[in-house]
């Protein structure tokens, strides 16, 4: 007969822990000494958690465990700037993690499913299909992941500053397991990240962004546009059948009036396909008669980056400085990503799962 899985710690609430101890007989304070170990400490093994008795750590280690992923590969690229990581679910499938560090920070883009069932065309991850969703406690361990490397390393900046929930998956597609992985790094007595750190990219289901204006938490939201027509968006994104650019546009204007919070329109530019002077011009028309504040929101251009197969080319950068100059015209605030992971197929879009 199988043994039972055994509880992955880092899905488990503060309350859920001091039951879990509460069960093995022991006194509250275990179950706050375990917490900071996880949390602050970030230990990644029972037998780290050197201020708890062998014995119990030894009767624990036996009915839990410390995260669920097998870190499979790390590459380095921009010249050791960049990492990324690929782990392995217990069922071998493919959970991506990217850690770009720059002088002044340091940014972890993390998986929130392994593969992704939204299948936009650009995208290497889509490609793979859909796999799982990820539990909170798998989200949270790929952020421990990037800290300890800080920790441990010499890079300039000791401590991630921001978490961006755009690796493989689509958050909204995952929305409880999501949102309880930004309560596990948000609490003041653990990992303590501050509310502003997050940004959570939408492919633009309607639902999701309509229950993250009710959220206190202000979480920074960035929505996948890609395309200033119907036409053009589906053909690139299936999502836009079911969630046409217009029911988007008002989800987001709806958003912006409640919250008071600026959101980024993500679009990729694809040679000839979404990047013609005409429809620069369109989509800077779309936002300003969005009634979306311009102050609220802001246009990030990300030159497509290849992915094999994909019968696709990227933008000439003059192309994209042109797309970039007819948003301005329409006082679109905009700017050109600047590309990180692209040698280590790292890059927005190219997360494949393969070492
Ligand atoms: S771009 Fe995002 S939503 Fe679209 S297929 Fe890739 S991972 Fe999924």
């Amino acid at each position: 007969m199988n043994a039972a899985p055994k509880i992955d710690l880092l899905d488990l609430s503060r309350e859920q822990l001091a039951e879990v101890l509460k069960r093995h007989g022991q006194p509250a304070f275990r179950a706050k000494q375990i917490h900071r170990q996880l949390h602050v400490n970030l230990v990644a093994a029972m037998t780290e958690m050197s201020d708890l008795p062998k014995a119990l750590r030894e009767e624990l280690a036996a009915e839990l465990q410390i995260g669920s992923l097998t870190l499979a590969t790390v590459h380095e690229g921009d010249h050791g700037m960049t990492r990324k990581a690929l782990f392995k679910l217990p069922d071998g499938s493919p959970v991506e993690t990217v850690l770009m560090v720059y002088p002044d920070r340091a940014t972890v883009c993390v998986s929130s499913q392994s593969g992704c069932p939204m299948g936009c065309v650009f995208c290497a991850t889509g490609r793979l299909g859909f796999l799982h969703d990820l539990t909170a406690g798998q989200i949270v361990e790929q952020v421990y992941w990037a800290e300890r490397l800080l920790r441990a390393s010499d890079f300039p900046v000791k401590k991630l500053t921001n978490v961006v929930f755009m690796g493989m998956g689509e958050p909204f597609n995952n929305y409880d397991q999501w949102r309880t992985s930004v309560d596990i790094l948000h609490d003041p007595e653990g990992f303590n990240m501050g509310a502003r750190s997050y940004t959570v990219s939408t492919v633009g289901l309607v639902p999701g962004i309509r229950k993250l204006a009710d959220d206190p938490l202000p979480i920074n939201l960035a929505i996948s546009l890609h395309a200033p027509d119907d036409e053009t968006r589906s053909a690139l994104m299936p999502v836009n059948k079911s969630f046409p650019i217009a029911s988007l546009l008002d989800s987001v204007k709806d958003y912006t009036e409640k919250t008071n919070r600026r959101v980024s329109f993500e679009y990729v530019l694809l040679q000839e396909k979404n990047d013609f002077p005409e429809q620069a011009d369109l989509l800077g028309r779309l936002l300003r008669k969005s009634e979306i504040r311009p102050a609220l929101m802001h246009v990030n251009l990300i030159p497509w980056n290849p992915v094999p197969g994909a019968p696709l080319g990227r933008s000439h950068r003059k192309r994209v400085l042109a797309f970039q100059e007819g948003l301005h015209k329409h006082g679109v605030p905009c700017t050109i990503r600047v590309e990180r992971g692209v040698d280590i197929g790292a890059a927005c879009g190219q997360l494949a799962g393969t070492a």
